[in-house]
């Protein structure tokens, strides 16, 4: 790992990088993983890499559908893993979610080392690896092999990093997605019954914050009707604008870096 300064503009973003490229190094991230990274930077940037009022909106509606599921699971895949693992077990802990690697690019390997590493934060259990495997309708990808136990059974299903494919065949087999996803124009997102629009690095510790918030200060009643009242079109709309209202400050006062000396020399004043 290189070393980082805290003091670096960049820092955190390039924490977050240096994460993904030892998942890398460890064979939990296959290349693409590293490609949907980047493409996840640049939304970042976008939104100004904080997360944004609609994405709490819908982290609240997420901690609703998961607290009032009755079999909740969370897919996760390499750049899940190499990100949040330790959070993607205290979720499934804390909701009672089953963990399932789901994986685009699958390899028995990299299938067996997601879960060691999920184990290694405490998860018990780990499906989709050695369990009953049934293929879910039009996904072409190996990702459409789910556990019977796990994803087939579930009806709600938390998709980190998720491809719209997969999107799209959970919700045609009824169940509610809630993805995370930078992307607020991505099938995933349009395709998702909540959209997550914020890094999942942000978004998991607010999810896991957000449950443990609702299940103490709110019946089940309300927490339902939290879920119910919630508007993933709305959310999404809301965060398309808040990038345009961003891009549109930004037009307007945008301040150059500038470089008095070099200026001097190159216009020879
Ligand atoms: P779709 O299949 O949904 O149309 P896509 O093909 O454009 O989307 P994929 O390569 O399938 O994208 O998945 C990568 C997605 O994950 C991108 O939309 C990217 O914004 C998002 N992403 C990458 N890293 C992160 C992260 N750390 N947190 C949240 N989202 C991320
Ligand atoms: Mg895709």
């Amino acid at each position: 790992m290189v070393e980082l300064s805290p003091k670096h503009p960049r820092y955190h973003s390039l924490l977050i990088r240096e994460k993904i490229v030892d998942g890398f190094r460890k064979g939990l991230v296959v290349p693409e993983g590293l490609i949907a990274h980047g493409r996840g930077e640049c939304f970042d940037y976008l939104i100004g890499e904080a997360t944004i009022p609609p994405a709490l909106k819908a982290i609240r509606a997420a901690a609703a559908a998961l607290i009032t599921a009755k079999h909740p699971v969370i897919s996760v895949n390499g750049n899940a893993a190499a990100l949040v693992p330790k959070e993607i077990v205290e979720l499934a802990k804390l909701v009672n979610a089953k963990l399932e690697v789901n994986l685009f690019h699958r390899t028995r390997e990299r299938q067996i080392l997601i879960a060691e590493t999920l184990r290694s934060y405490g998860a018990k259990e780990v499906l989709g690896v050695d369990d009953e495997l049934i293929a879910i309708p039009e996904v072409f990808s190996e990702r459409r092999m789910v556990s019977a136990r796990g994803i087939y059974l579930a009806d709600v299903v938390l998709v980190p990093l998720e491809d719209g494919d997969r999107t799209e065949a959970l919700r045609r087999l009824g169940k509610t997605v809630i993805a995370v996803d930078l992307n607020p124009l991505s099938r995933t997102s349009r395709a998702a019954s909540i959209s997550i629009v914020d890094n999942i690095v942000r978004a998991m510790p607010k999810l896991i914050n957000e449950v443990k918030d609702l299940r103490s200060n709110y019946s089940l009643e309300k927490i339902r009707e939290i879920l119910a009242s919630y508007n993933n079109e709305e959310v999404l709309k809301e965060s398309i604008r808040y990038i345009l209202n961003r891009l549109t400050e930004l037009s307007r006062s945008l301040k150059l870096i500038t470089y008095l000396s070099v200026d001097s020399r190159s216009t020879g004043f």
